[in-house]
């Protein structure tokens, strides 16, 4: 099949950083490999720097972001134990499914799709959970929660937090916030192809997890020998590690760090403000609650009376251009459009908006 580049502006896969996608090109190592070791402990430590984190057990595992969230449930909650789930969109809607299949009583604080978390609300809910879980960027609905409020009043409870759009994105401070265990995806913001689940925890959650987790391959006791950090007991052989995506997702995150942290965050919240501007002035409507818009997933209302999946194929077929549909109930009412690690730039800006304004003649 003959395949060409296109700008992918869904929240599905951004485009890689070009470092990332170069080195899916490399000359593949062996997963035993010292050289594929020390990439791998360097790309550990290069999650640390972006996570916010001196978290020992920081490291890429082998599937999509969707394995962060099933390892941070089965490695926590067992039956019986309580789980209260912010819930104010499809990802947290997920958790609940994910927790309840580990045998928890799990308690849903639903919010109104497009609004930030409650925390007051969430804290409210149980007195003493084992876990709290919120989604720190909800994909499916363009809206950043502020967790700080939820680390502060959490108590003996432990705190995840999904941060699979949020990171290299905007930023993620675990130790700071006080979040005790986190997941992310190559995907998004980090600009790598999809395939990797960055994840973190610390010791409290780590000393809180429950015995013998139902899922083999996503049990952290035995992934603490594949990442050798975890135990201090060297390195053993637990699966094939995907070496060919940790090394992309290495570069990726270098390109990330020489940039700069900061440049980068910035980078994000500038495009995404153009875009957000821009959009107002073809006349359209944003979706999330203002003041809790993400930079770098904007949600727009579709217009009245216009077919949102036209639209969206027309963007792919004449301008090689990929936005996303809307998620769950808001499908066909709201377009999704990323600005993901390179995305988020002026002249992916200025493409998606001089595209949107000719296929919908404004
Ligand atoms: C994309 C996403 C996920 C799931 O990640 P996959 O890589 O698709 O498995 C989970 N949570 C949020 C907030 C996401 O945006």
């Amino acid at each position: 099949m003959p395949l060409h580049a296109r700008t992918l502006l869904g929240p599905g896969p951004s485009n890689p950083y070009p470092e990332a996608q170069a080195a899916l090109g490399y000359p593949l190592l062996g997963h035993l490999d010292p050289v594929f070791i020390d990439v791998l402990d360097e790309t550990s430590e290069r999650l640390r720097q972006v996570f916010g984190t001196a978290n020992r057990r920081t490291l890429p595992l082998s599937a999509t972001g969707s394995a962060g969230m099933e390892a941070s449930f089965v490695n926590t909650v067992g039956p019986g134990d309580v789980v209260v789930v912010a819930v104010n969109g499809l990802f947290g809607q997920r958790m609940t499914d994910v927790a309840a299949r580990c045998g928890a009583e799990v308690i849903a604080v639903e919010h109104e799709w497009g609004q930030p978390v409650d925390a007051q609300r969430v804290l409210d809910a149980h007195p003493s959970p084992k876990l709290i879980a919120a989604v720190h960027a909800e994909t499916s609905t363009g809206v950043l929660s502020d967790l700080s409020d939820l680390a502060a009043g959490k108590g003996e409870a432990l705190l995840l937090a999904d941060c699979v759009t949020s990171l290299g994105g905007i930023p993620v401070r675990l130790d700071e916030t006080g979040i005790d265990l986190a997941y992310a995806g190559s995907q998004k913001c980090l600009g790598v192809a999809p395939g990797l689940a960055p994840f973190s925890i610390n010791d409290r959650a780590w000393e809180r997890r429950i015995e013998k987790p139902q899922s083999w391959y996503l049990d952290l006791g035995l992934l603490g020998g594949y990442a050798g950090e975890a135990t201090g007991s060297g390195r053993t052989y637990h699966h094939t590690a995907p070496t060919g995506m940790v090394v992309s997702l290495n570069a990726g995150l270098g390109r990330i760090l020489e940039e700069g942290l900061d440049a980068v965050h910035a980078r994000h919240a500038e495009a995404g403000r153009l875009l957000q501007e821009g959009l107002g002035e073809l006349g359209l409507e944003l979706f999330a609650a203002e003041g809790h818009r993400l930079p770098q997933l904007t949600t727009v209302r579709v217009p009245e009376g216009v077919d949102s999946a036209a639209v969206r194929r027309e963007l792919l077929e004449r301008f090689d251009l990929e936005i996303g549909a809307g998620a769950g109930a808001y499908a066909s009412s709201v377009w999704r459009i990323g600005l993901m690690g390179p995305n988020a730039a002026p002249d992916k800006v200025a493409l998606v908006l001089a595209a949107l304004k000719a296929v919908l003649g404004r």
